[in-house]
C-alpha cells in the first residue's frame, strides 16, 4: 500500500473582517499518496486556495485555523512553531503560485533567486556548488542556455519561462510534496501544455506528490490521478479521475463537466454554464451549499447538509440523491 504523504482532516478556516466571519473552509478532509497527483477543483471562493495556503501556514493575518488536523508524513503541521514550519517550507513542501511576475523579485537575477532557495536550506554548500545545482535544475526544467540565463532578470523572460523558473525554485530542494496553485491559468494553451508535461515528467522521475489546484476540469483530466471537487468550503465529490469523468456522482460535478468544451465540438452548440453564484460564506447555507444552483434540488436539500455516500472504490459524494430511499424520479443517479 502506498504511503500517505499528506492527511487533512476536518479542516476549518475562517477569515474575520468588518462584515464578521467568512467561513472559507468548513470541514475539509482528504489525503495525498506518495507519488500521486491530486487535483483540487472548484470555482473562486470554493476554498481551494485557502486549503493549500493552510498546509504551508501562509494564511493572511485575518485568517484563523479553527479546527482540524494537517499531517505531513505523519507530522502534525498545525502545532509547529514558526521556525519549525520555516524549515519545512521550500524544502519538504513547496509551492508554485499562479503569477510568477509577482512572485519573482524584479531586482535580482533569476540565477540568484533560485540559488537563494538552495543556500537557505543547505548552509554546508559553497557558492560554487550552489550555482552548479542551479544550472542542473535549469537543465532539468529545460531552460535553454542555462549559463546565459543565470544572469538574466525576470523581465527578460517570457511568461512560460518565468513559470519554469518558479518551478525551479519550488523544486530546488527536491520537496516530497509540491503544491501548485493554478500555475498555468495566466499562460496560453500551448505553454500551459508544456508546463503540464514538465510537471508530469518531474513527478514520474522523482516520485514527488503534487497537489494541483485549478478551476479547469480539462487540466485535471490531463494531469491528475485523483480529484477532489470543492464547493462552498466543503468536498462535494472525491474519486479517481477516470471514475469521476466516467461516472460523476454530484450535480455540481455534472455542471462543471457540461461547461467543458470538447475536442471537435460543433461550434454552434453553446457551452452550458452553472446558473447563479457561489454562496455567501459570511452566512453559509444550513443545508447543501449547491442547493440554490442545483437543477435537482429538493426541499430537504436546503434544510440539512447531506452525508457523504460511498459510491465506488475511493469514490464518495455529498448529495441527498445518493442516499437510501431517495426518489428515482428526476434523479440522474438512479
Ligand atoms: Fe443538489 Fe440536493 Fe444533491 Fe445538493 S444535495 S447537490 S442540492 S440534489
Amino acid at each position: 500500500m502506498k504511503k500517505m504523504v499528506l492527511e487533512i482532516d476536518n479542516l476549518k478556516v475562517s477569515f474575520f473582517n468588518s462584515n464578521g466571519e467568512v467561513q472559507a473552509v468548513r470541514g475539509v478532509t482528504f489525503g495525498v499518496n506518495e507519488g500521486e497527483i491530486l487535483g483540487i477543483v472548484g470555482e473562486s471562493g470554493s476554498g481551494k486556495s485557502v486549503t493549500s495556503m493552510s498546509i504551508l501556514r501562509l494564511l493572511a493575518e485575518s485568517a484563523k485555523l479553527k479546527e482540524g488536523s494537517i499531517k505531513f508524513e505523519g507530522k502534525e503541521l498545525t502545532t509547529l512553531t514558526k521556525k519549525e514550519m520555516q524549515s519545512i517550507r521550500g524544502k519538504d513542501i513547496s509551492m508554485i503560485f499562479q503569477d510568477p511576475m509577482s512572485s519573482l523579485n524584479p531586482l535580482h537575477t533569476i540565477g540568484n533567486q533560485v540559488a537563494e532557495m538552495i543556500a537557505v536550506h543547505n548552509t554546508n554548500l559553497s557558492k560554487k556548488e550552489v550555482k552548479q545545482r542551479v544550472l542542473q535544475l535549469f537543465e532539468k526544467i529545460r531552460i535553454p542556455e542555462p549559463e546565459k540565463r543565470y544572469n538574466m532578470y525576470p523581465h527578460q523572460f517570457s511568461g512560460g519561462m518565468r513559470q519554469r523558473i518558479m518551478i525551479a525554485i519550488a523544486l530546488a530542494n527536491a520537496p516530497r510534496l509540491l503544491i501548485a496553485d493554478e500555475p498555468t491559468t495566466a499562460l496560453d494553451v500551448t505553454i500551459q501544455d508544456q508546463i503540464l508535461k514538465l510537471l508530469r515528467d518531474l513527478q514520474k522521475d522523482s516520485n514527488t506528490s503534487i497537489v494541483f489546484i485549478t478551476h479547469d476540469l480539462g487540466v485535471v483530466a490531463e494531469l491528475c490521478h485523483r480529484v477532489v471537487v470543492l464547493y462552498g468550503g466543503l468536498v462535494m465529490e472525491e474519486g479517481l479521475v477516470d471514475d469521476i469523468f466516467e461516472n460523476p456522482k454530484h450535480p455540481y460535478t455534472l455542471g462543471l463537466m457540461a461547461s467543458m468544451p470538447e475536442v471537435n465540438q460543433d461550434k454552434s452548440i453553446r457551452l452550458q454554464s452553472i446558473k447563479g453564484s457561489p454562496p455567501d460564506m459570511t452566512n453559509p447555507p444550513l443545508g447543501c451549499p449547491f442547493a440554490p444552483r442545483c437543477n435537482y434540488a429538493r426541499k430537504m436539500c436546503a434544510a440539512e447538509l447531506p452525508p457523504y455516500v460511498e459510491v465506488g472504490n475511493k469514490h464518495r459524494s455529498m448529495c441527498w440523491l445518493l442516499t437510501q430511499g431517495a426518489p428515482s424520479e428526476h434523479n440522474p443517479f438512479k
